[in-house]
């Protein structure tokens, strides 16, 4: 197969709605997920339904081992990965900064961090020419957070994006004459379960007035930021951050 594209957390949510749309462009798609089997496996009957193949595998991407097993997988199944997307990260309860203990400021910076390096340096070691592969894309899925450093709510949440967007820059500068790119998207307010991890539901309903354009962002109007950073219109784009925020 020409086209495979890995989704990190794509049980549901942005993960979700960016792996249903490159099922749409033809790519045979993986869905990752930790812990909603029933979630995930409903994600893969719609892609199905769409016409591409799909295969589900359980991973918690903080962890090299499941990472390991996780691309394993997609070679086995599937052949080279041409496209990974580090979508999966937390958040946890809105707090000052001087609240937050050292095992949650562990947990969200394994998660939302560790990840992406992980996930990262699989793909690599499967693209790079360098190692006899055909290139491909990475997508971070960073936040307008760490931008905003996220006061009152959740400083390491956007702490950790802030390592992404290092991240993302870092790498894409290694690897750039190896065939691959390296990009991010920074969503702002966007509608998904998310906001109900950090304690309300309801967040960005309540802060929309403050977002330029007056409204919070749908899951799939990142999803098609995230495929164009994947798709040849963006061939020449790398080391790069698209803010999909309203305005934000
Ligand atoms: P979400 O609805 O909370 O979904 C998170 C997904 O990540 C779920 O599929 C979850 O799967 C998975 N996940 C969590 N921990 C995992 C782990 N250790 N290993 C593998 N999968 C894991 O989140 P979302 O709102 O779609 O956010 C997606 C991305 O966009 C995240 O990087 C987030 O930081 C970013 N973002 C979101 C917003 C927003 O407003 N929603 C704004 C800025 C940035 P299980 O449930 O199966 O564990």
């Amino acid at each position: 197969m020409d086209k495979i594209a890995i989704v990190t957390g794509a049980s549901r949510g942005i993960g979700a709605e960016t792996a249903k749309l490159f099922a749409r462009h033809g790519y045979a798609l993986c869905i990752n997920y930790k812990q909603n089997s029933i979630a995930a496996e409903a994600v893969k009957e719609e892609i199905i339904r769409l016409g591409a193949p799909c295969i589900v595998v359980q991973a918690d991407v903080a962890v090299a081992s499941d990472v390991q097993n996780l691309f394993a997988t997609v070679d086995r199944e599937f052949g080279t990965v041409t496209v990974l997307v580090n979508n999966a990260a937390i958040l946890k309860s809105q707090c000052r900064m001087d609240a937050i203990s050292d095992a949650r400021f562990t947990e969200v910076l394994q998660t939302n961090v560790l990840s992406c390096f992980l996930c990262a340096k699989e793909a690599v070691k499967r693209m790079s020419t360098k190692y006899g592969g055909r290139g491909g894309c990475i997508i971070n899925v960073s936040s307008l957070a760490s931008k905003t450093g996220s006061p009152n709510e959740y400083v390491d949440y956007a702490a950790s994006k802030g390592a992404v967007d290092s991240m993302t820059r870092g790498l894409a500068l290694e690897v750039a004459a190896e065939g691959i790119r390296v990009n991010a998207v920074r969503p702002g307010l966007i509608y998904t379960d998310m906001h109900a991890s950090g304690g309300e539901p309801g967040r960005v309903d309540r802060l929309k007035t403050k977002i330029p354009m007056q409204r919070g962002g749908t899951a799939h109007e990142v999803a098609e930021a995230i495929y164009w950073l994947a798709s040849e219109q963006s061939s020449f784009v790398t080391g790069s951050f698209i803010d999909t925020a309203g305005g934000l």
